[in-house]
C-alpha cells in the first residue's frame, strides 16, 4: 500500500556509496599518504574496483569471507571498499593474536581468500598449517614492511592487476545484508564474530564524521588500529567527506608527533594509553602542538589526569564509548560550551564520563541487571549498560546461542556497570567481571585507578579483585612508573597516598611495580593480572 512503500529511487544504505562521492567531489584530491607513497580519490577508487573484480574472478563473491592480517596501510584501506564492492564479508584480523587463535577464526569464518602483509607471514603461516581448507592467500610487499616471507600463491599487485577497474560493483540488495566481521579478542573461550550489516556500518560512519567534526579539509592520522572496529568508521568516513588518510605502520610517540607535522594532521584516535604515550613522548622531546589535532578515545575509562594532560599537549579531546558489538562507537561524553568555565580540573572529571547515545543510536540506559528499568539519576545506583538501535552487530556469526544472550530483553546486553548522573551523563564503574566485591560491598576497580593515577610518579595503574579469606575479595594494584622512577616509591608510600583518598575499605592489599599486560588496542588484560595477583 502506498503509506508503506518505498520510494520508487530508494537504495539500501551502504558505506561504498561513500567512495563514489569522494570520485565525484574530489578526485585529484590526495586520498592515501603512507610514506612516499601517495593516491588520489580517483587512483584509491580505481584500486578499490580492481580487487573487487579481481576477487569475483578468484570465486570470492556475495556472502563469502575475505580475511585481511595487516597493518594500517592502503591495502587495509582498499579492503574496506573492495571486498564489500565484491559482495563479499571483510574479516579483519587483529594483528597481535596466535596462530591457533588466527586458524580458528579463518576456519569458524570459512574464509576464501586471506590478504597478508609480509611481515606477519611468520604466524600466518603457523596458521594456515592447522587448516584443512586452505584458502587463496594474496601477500602484501608493502616497501615498509619489517622483514617477513613472501608466502601468498601470489602478489597483491599481480592479483589487482588481474582486476577490471570498470568490472560491475555489487551493490548490496538490503541493506541488512552482511558487510564485515570482527571476531572479538575472546578473554574466555573461543573468539566469538560480530557481523554488521551495511545500514550500521553507513550510520555509525555519519555519526562519526558528525561527533569527530571531520570535513573536506581533515587530515586523519592513522594511530588506532584499522582492524579494531574497522577503524571505528573512519576507514569509510574519509571518503565521505573527502578528507586526507595517513597511514602509520608503528604507532610511536616520535614517528606520530613527526607525522601531525609533516602532514597538518587535524583528527586522530586512540585508547587512553596512546594518551598516556603521547604525554610520555612529549614530557621527553619538550614537543607541544603547533595547531590543535582532535583526538579521540576510548576502550577503557581515561583518568581524568590524562585527559588534562593530553589538552595541555594542544589536543582536543573527544571522549567516546562502545564495544565491538555496538560497531565500536556508541556514546559520547558530549560538549557543554558551560564546561569551559569550569577549572581544568573540574572539565577533565566531566569529560572522563562515558556520556550519552551518539547521534544514530536510539537508546542508551543504565538498567536495573533483572527488570532492565531505568536506575534513578541519583549518580550512585549501579545498573548495566543496555543499547538500543540498529546501528551494532547482527549478530554473532554462526553462534545462535551466545546471539541470544547479549540480546536478552530486547537491549543489547554491554555487561558495563555504571550510574546515571542527574544531568543524565553515564559514567561506568566497572565490568561487570572486574567489580572487586569485598566483604560484600563493590569497590569499582576504576575509582581505585584515578587515585593511584593522581601520583606524581605513576604512569599507568590497574587495579584487579584479588581472592582474601577473611573479605573474598581484595584490591590489588599493578603501578607502572614514569621512566627514571623506578625504585623511588614504596609500596608503603603508595598504601599512605591511597589512605588519605579512599574509604578504607577499598585499600589495596598489594601493590605490584612492573609493566602491565595490555592487549594491541593498549586494553589492559585484567585476566591475567588477576592470575599473577597471586604469585606477585
Ligand atoms: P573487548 O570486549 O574484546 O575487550 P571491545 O573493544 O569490544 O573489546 O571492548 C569494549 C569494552 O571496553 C566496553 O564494554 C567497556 O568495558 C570498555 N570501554 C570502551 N570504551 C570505554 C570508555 N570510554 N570508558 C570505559 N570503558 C570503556
Amino acid at each position: 500500500d502506498f503509506l508503506q512503500r518505498r520510494p520508487a529511487n530508494f537504495r539500501p544504505m551502504t558505506p561504498i556509496q561513500f567512495l563514489r562521492r569522494a570520485v565525484d567531489v574530489f578526485p585529484d584530491r590526495t586520498a592515501v599518504i603512507h610514506g612516499d607513497v601517495s593516491f588520489t580519490w580517483r587512483e584509491h577508487d580505481r584500486r578499490c574496483r580492481m580487487l573487487a573484480s579481481a576477487l569475483k574472478g578468484a570465486g570470492a563473491g556475495e556472502g563469502d569471507v575475505v580475511a585481511i592480517l595487516c597493518p594500517n596501510t592502503p591495502a587495509m584501506l582498499e579492503a574496506h571498499f573492495g571486498v564489500p564492492m565484491a559482495g563479499a564479508i571483510l574479516n579483519t584480523l587483529n594483528t597481535r593474536l596466535d596462530a591457533a587463535a588466527i586458524a580458528f577464526i579463518l576456519e569458524h569464518s570459512e574464509t576464501k581468500v586471506l590478504i597478508l602483509d609480509r611481515q606477519w607471514s611468520g604466524v600466518a603461516s603457523a596458521a594456515l598449517a592447522k587448516l584443512k581448507n586452505r584458502p587463496l592467500v594474496v601477500h602484501i610487499d608493502d616497501p615498509y614492511a619489517e622483514g617477513g616471507e613472501l608466502i601468498g600463491d601470489l602478489d597483491y599487485e599481480t592479483f589487482i592487476g588481474r582486476g577490471d577497474p570498470d568490472g560491475e560493483v555489487t551493490w548490496p540488495s538490503d541493506e541488512f545484508d552482511a558487510i564485515t566481521l570482527n571476531y572479538t579478542s575472546g578473554t574466555t573461550g573461543n573468539p566469538k564474530g560480530a557481523l554488521y550489516h551495511h545500514r550500521g556500518c553507513y550510520l555509525n560512519t555519519l555519526s562519526q564524521i558528525v561527533h569527530h567534526e571531520l570535513n573536506s579539509n581533515s587530515v586523519y592520522l592513522w594511530t588506532l588500529p584499522m582492524f579494531h572496529v574497522n577503524g571505528w568508521c573512519f576507514s569509510w568516513g574519509m571518503a565521505a567527506i573527502g578528507g586526507t588518510h595517513v597511514c602509520l605502520r608503528r604507532v610511536l610517540p616520535a614517528e606520530i608527533f613527526a607525522s601531525i607535522s609533516k602532514h597538518d594532521v587535524t583528527h586522530m584516535c586512540g585508547a587512553p594509553t596512546v594518551l598516556g604515550m603521547l604525554i610520555e613522548g612529549a614530557a621527553k622531546t619538550g614537543i607541544k602542538l603547533q595547531t590543535p589535532v582532535a583526538i579521540m578515545t576510548a576502550g577503557a575509562a581515561p583518568p581524568a589526569p590524562i585527559l588534562k594532560a593530553t589538552e595541555e599537549l594542544g589536543f582536543t579531546v573527544r571522549h567516546v564509548y562502545g564495544m565491538t558489538e555496538m560497531h565500536g562507537v556508541a556514546a559520547l561524553c558530549d560538549w557543554h560550551r558551560e564546561w569551559r568555565s569550569l577549572s581544568a580540573e573540574e572539565r577533565s572529571k566531566r569529560m572522563a564520563r562515558q556520556g550519552v547515545r551518539n547521534v544514530v543510536t536510539d537508546d542508551m540506559i543504565v538498567g536495573d541487571p533483572v527488570t532492565l528499568d531505568p536506575v534513578p539519576h541519583d549518580g550512585a545506583t549501579i545498573g548495566e549498560i543496555l543499547f538500543r538501535g540498529n546501528n551494532g552487530m547482527k549478530g554473532y556469526l554462526k553462534n545462535p546461542t551466545a546471539t541470544d544472550e547479549a540480546f536478552a530483553g530486547g537491549w543489547y546486553r554491554t555487561g558495563d556497570l555504571a550510574v546515571t548522573h542527574p544531568d543524565g551523563y553515564i559514567e561506568i564503574k566497572d565490568r561487570s567481571k572486574d567489580i572487586i566485591i569485598s566483604g560484600g560491598e563493590n569497590i569499582s576497580s576504576i575509582e581505585i585507578e584515578e587515585v593511584v593515577f593522581q601520583h606524581p610518579s605513576v604512569s599507568y595503574a590497574a587495579a584487579v579483585a584479588m581472592k582474601d579469606e577473611r573479605w573474598g575479595e581484595t584490591p590489588c594494584v599493578f603501578v607502572e612508573l614514569k621512566e627514571g622512577h623506578d625504585g623511588r616509591v614504596s609500596a608503603d608510600e603508595m598504601l599512605e597516598f591511597c589512605r588519605a583518598r579512599l574509604a578504607k575499605f577499598k585499600l589495596p592489599r598489594k601493590f605490584v611495580f612492573g609493566p602491565i599486560e595490555r592487549t594491541s588496542t593498549g586494553k589492559v588484560q585484567k585476566f591475567k593480572l588477576r592470575d599473577r595477583a597471586h604469585s606477585a
